[in-house]
């Protein structure tokens, strides 16, 4: 780790201001409204022009904000600053535009973090391809815990404007960052920050694993306390290693197995700090037992290290780090225990719509009959399915690529049985279900782990997660 420069807020003065939003929505409406509230002459661009469109345009427009529907790609003339929504890719002409003519481009996480107060609360940040907002709702519960005024904000719960510009008060913010919000916050800097781990995920956004990893080790840069990495993940140790940050800040590991010097850790059941304590050569720090996290599956594990990192650089104390995740309960569909029947017990983790989430939830149980597929995003299944071979008692495919998963299987599980379910209708996750029930033996695990988007079937992980549960519903009362 270097050592460099803090910038802090800088006062701007927005009165007159040319500035364009790209992107209409949860970002963008808010993002203009602020803008124009503090004198900014505001034009808001949009690629689509549809109904939903046009009526946010005819509210902001009543403010005496400019809208421009159906064009996204032109910069307005005079512009003197783009605030963009996260998803917008880097390569579009508007942002190429932008840069030739010597333009800053921020984010929304950009925006909240220059718009806070001089007085304003520290940020403690997390970004990952998995686990973020369990993590930072596992942090939050635990600031709590301590008796700190907090909130989980970020890509969930409160927005990160109303956090940084509402009535509200806090001691610290528990942010949770996209590698997308991180590409677009070049001055954000944390008190301390955690890379949970980093898996190919959004290479088609980031054009590379190299640019994708670049985006998510910002959020170290600039750290003071603690830049925290997963000890089993060798490339989020190496983003810290290549961040700038503040003297004095110190790299902290986290790992499911003993703890070095300056690691978090478990042993015997215990999760324990070497990190924040007197003497850590010799001594520890008894946090929480295994049990208090909520589900005690390995990954999940990793995520309370990961928060209770964060909280004992904030100088919490371990009783709260305690309290604080027996208090947590997850977000719906994320490795949720939906009913047993027949001694079979069915898990819905809906959520898990990537390989490396998938990979971990599978990690969690012994005798699986696994119910995957979906829209794979150009993701390969050879080494999920290699890894996994040994727990699957049997497999329930769905959805539009779940092609390429009977593939990786035929070649690396040949024997594990396959129910291939050729149809996308309402009905179609009822007979997963029932094929998985047909499959599975007293003792197993029925896991939703699709591994892949649901947008072929569903309209969203919440949907495919609920039809599951009704599904399963449905075998109780037939059992
Ligand atoms: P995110 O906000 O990063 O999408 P979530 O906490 O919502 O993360 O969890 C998303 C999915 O990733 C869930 O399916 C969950 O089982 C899985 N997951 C959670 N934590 C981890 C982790 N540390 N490593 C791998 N997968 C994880």
């Amino acid at each position: 780790m270097g050592s460099g420069k803090v910038t802090s807020s800088e006062p701007l003065h927005w009165q007159g201001k040319h500035v364009t939003v790209a992107g209409l929505g949860v970002s963008g409406i808010p993002a203009a409204k602020v803008l124009h509230a503090r004198g900014a002459i505001v034009t808001v661009v949009n690629d689509g022009d549809d109904a939903r469109a046009r009526a946010q345009a005819a509210e902001l427009e009543a403010l005496g904000i400019t809208v421009r529907l159906g064009d996204g790609a032109t910069l307005p003339e005079g512009t003197e600053l783009v605030v963009t929504a996260p998803g917008w890719k880097p390569d579009k002409p508007l942002f190429e535009a932008a840069r030739a003519a010597g333009l800053e481009i921020w984010g929304d996480v950009e925006l909240a973090w220059r718009l806070r107060g001089p007085d304003a609360a520290p940020w403690l940040a997390v970004t990952g391809t998995n686990g973020k907002t369990t993590t930072v709702q596992m942090l939050a519960s635990i600031l709590k815990a301590a008796g700190l005024r907090t909130a989980a904000v970020g890509n969930i719960g409160v927005s990160l404007l109303d956090a940084v510009l509402g009535d509200e008060e806090y001691d610290v913010l528990a942010v949770e960052l996209s590698s997308y919000q991180l590409h677009w916050a070049p001055s954000l800097r944390a008190h301390s920050a955690a890379v949970l781990n980093l898996a190919l995920d959004h290479l088609d956004w980031h054009g590379s694993m190299e640019a994708y990893a670049a985006d998510k080790g910002r959020i170290y840069e600039g750290n003071r306390v603690a830049c925290v990495y997963n000890a089993a993940d060798k490339a989020t140790e190496d983003l810290v290693r290549e961040a700038d940050v503040e003297e004095g800040c110190r790299a902290i590991g986290f790992t499911l197995g003993t703890p070095g010097p300056s690691q978090l850790g478990v042993v015997e059941g215990i999760l324990v700090d070497r990190a924040f304590v007197e003497n850590r050569q010799k001594n520890a720090q008894e946090l929480a037992e295994v049990s208090d996290v909520n589900p005690p599956a390995p990954h999940n594990i990793a995520n309370a290290l990961a928060a209770a990192a964060l909280a004992r650089a904030f100088g919490v104390p371990a009783r709260a780090v305690r309290d604080g995740l027996r208090d947590f309960t997850p977000d719906a569909h994320r490795i949720a225990h939906v009913a047993d029947v027949d001694g079979v017990a069915y898990i819905d983790d809906s959520k898990a719509t990537n390989t490396h989430a998938a990979e971990a939830s599978l990690a969690a149980y012994e005798s699986i009959v696994w119910i995957a597929g979906g829209l794979a995003k150009g993701a390969t299944f050879d080494e999920l399915v290699t890894k996994s071979a040994a727990r699957l008692r049997g497999v329930v495919l769905i959805g539009a690529d779940r092609a390429l998963i009977r593939e990786a299987l035929a070649r690396h599980a040949p024997e594990v049985p396959v129910v291939d379910l050729d149809r996308t209708d309402t009905g179609a996750m009822l007979a997963a279900v029932q094929e998985a029930q047909r499959l599975a033996g007293a003792g197993d695990t029925v896991l939703l782990a699709p591994a892949c988007a649901s947008m072929d079937m569903f309209a969203n992980y919440n949907k495919r997660g609920d039809a599951f549960a009704e599904a399963v519903r449905e075998l109780g009362t037939d059992a």
